[in-house]
């Protein structure tokens, strides 16, 4: 029999409902694997075991009323700069570390309603900045597949909790690639929604044009489930779209006939190693013998897409930032003037990366640069949307690599471009807007004698086309199994 920590979201809020097991017993057993492992993991930097007991067993009571809640029971990873009232939202920053959220974000209120537990808040890097974790100011979050790696970023703690059973779902914020990367890391779906799809409201802001909040799961079932429950209009976010939601969970196909799936000229996957390069053009292959036609598309301008974000998004976060001053959120160093504690609170509160992004959309702003940087990356993303436009104008979906490489070790990306260039894959996709998910697709060996590790397949569509972009991934998961013919180092990790 399988354990409770290692089910299915789908499959524990079946059981929960049909009152074979009590959402109290799948939390139990998921709060003491928590204090098992998590001391290594270091998937969590708040666990909420109280606030987490109270809700399962008024989830048990919600079930015996009659209600049919879609996510009974289901133990649930929230990242930690997405608020959840009278807890700590740390945003993996020193400038929060203490701070309590007023309120809930909707995103997480919806998850709530529908049944799920939180079991606490996971760790990022600072504001989501980051592809690595590396950046959390709070933490050090590790592969579950390899405990001397990373779990990806900046949703490095949703997707390790989930990875190692600490969670069945996490909730994590993409804003250029922060869940499909961490989630093709740690052998995970990883599903960034429409931009406006799921409602910002309680994500504390990076770089609002982009943000966007979206599942971790162990399988497309789960993916589905949780964005049925998420997604839709929201009178609290003035960019939520109003306009209905397909449901998805009872939508998934099992072959993809019909389907024109783009491959895209300019991601030549030779470049990616001969390991890579195997993994991906199996992937395709099985695309095709599930039934799709393979055509090539051209993205000319998606080459540009490292450059146009780091000027958008650092631009976004020099004025989403500036609200953490001292004066009302977090942290602050006393000083006799007001100007003198402005400084010290910033200099005192926030990491490198963060000051290293404020000073750059600081200056990207200025009068004098703003046409030549903000202007320019305003154009390039236009663009960039343009070519994904006439992609999906010949095809239904597209398929790429989600990253360029596997999970690398602690350090091995000290400069901040190399980390930079881990979004290459996932960043155009966040610039036009679109749905796209990481599927797990296969293991490679990196050098060095370490544990094979996961790769992530990434399946784009069209502005709204979730479900058939789940549907998809679920044909592909269901006829390849490659994230589950590989345990994580639990074992490892609980000595
Ligand atoms: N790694 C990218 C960055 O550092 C993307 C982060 C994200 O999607 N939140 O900005």
């Amino acid at each position: 029999m399988i354990a409770n920590i290692e089910k299915s979201a789908t499959q524990i809020a079946k059981e929960v409902r049909s009152g074979d097991v009590s959402a109290a017993e799948i939390i139990e057993d998921t709060l003491a694997h928590v204090d098992s492992i998590d001391g290594t993991v270091g998937a969590y930097l708040t666990v909420l075991a109280d606030v987490a007991r109270a809700q399962a067993v008024r989830v048990d009571e919600r079930v015996r009323n009659g209600e049919r809640l879609p996510l009974a029971g289901v133990p649930l990873a929230v990242k930690d700069n997405m608020c959840l009232e009278g807890t700590r939202t740390t945003c993996g920053s020193k400038i929060l570390e203490r701070w309590i959220a007023p309120y809930t974000a909707t995103a997480v209120a919806r998850m709530l309603d529908a049944g799920a537990v939180a079991i606490g808040k996971a760790n990022c890097d600072e504001f989501a900045m980051g592809s690595s974790c590396e950046n959390s100011a709070l933490g050090v979050t590790r592969n579950p597949y390899d405990l001397a790696r990373v779990p990806g970023g900046s949703s490095g703690g949703s997707a390790a909790a989930v990875a190692a059973y600490e969670a069945a779902i996490g909730l994590g914020s993409d804003t250029g690639g922060s869940i499909r990367e961490p989630g093709a890391f740690c052998n995970l779906i990883g599903f960034k929604p429409t931009y406006g799809r799921v409602s910002r409201y309680g994500l504390i802001a990076f770089a609002s044009s982009l943000d966007q909040i979206g599942p971790l799961t162990r399988t497309v079932q789960d993916a589905a489930l949780a964005y049925d429950a998420m997604a839709g209009f929201d009178v609290m976010d003035a960019t939520s779209i109003d306009r209905p939601v397909e449901p998805t969970a009872g939508a998934l196909r099992d072959d993809l006939r019909g389907l024109k799936i783009g491959i895209v000229r300019e991601f030549d996957t030779k470049a990616l190693g001969d390991d890579l390069d195997a993994i991906y053009s199996r992937a395709y292959r099985d695309l095709e013998r599930l039934g799709a036609e393979l055509i090539e598309v051209s993205l000319p301008t998606a080459d540009y897409g490292v450059a146009t974000y780091y000027l958008i998004a650092p631009a976004e976060c020099s004025s989403n930032l500036a609200r953490f001053d001292g004066v009302r959120y977090g942290l602050r160093v006393e000083a006799d003037d007001v100007q003198t504690m402005y400084e010290r609170t910033r200099a005192a509160g926030f990491g490198p990366e963060v000051k290293r992004r404020i000073l750059i959309g600081t200056y990207a702003l200025s009068s004098g640069y703003y046409d030549a940087y903000y202007v320019r990356a305003q154009k390039a993303r236009t663009l960039i949307a343009r070519d994904f436009e006439r992609a999906f104008a010949q095809c239904d979906l597209i398929a790429c690599p989600a990253t360029s490489c596997a999970a690398f070790e602690f350090g091995a990306k000290s400069d901040p471009y190399s980390m930079y260039l881990m979004d290459y894959y996932t960043i155009p996709m966040a610039l036009a807007g679109l749905p796209a998910l990481s599927v797990p697709c296969g293991w490679c060996t990196p050098a060095g004698g370490s544990a094979p590790m996961p790769v992530g397949l990434q399946l784009c569509g069209p502005l709204f086309a979730e479900k058939l972009l789940l549907g998809a991934a679920h044909a592909y998961e269901r006829a390849t199994d490659h994230a589950r013919s590989r345990k994580p180092m639990l074992e490892s990790a609980r000595a």
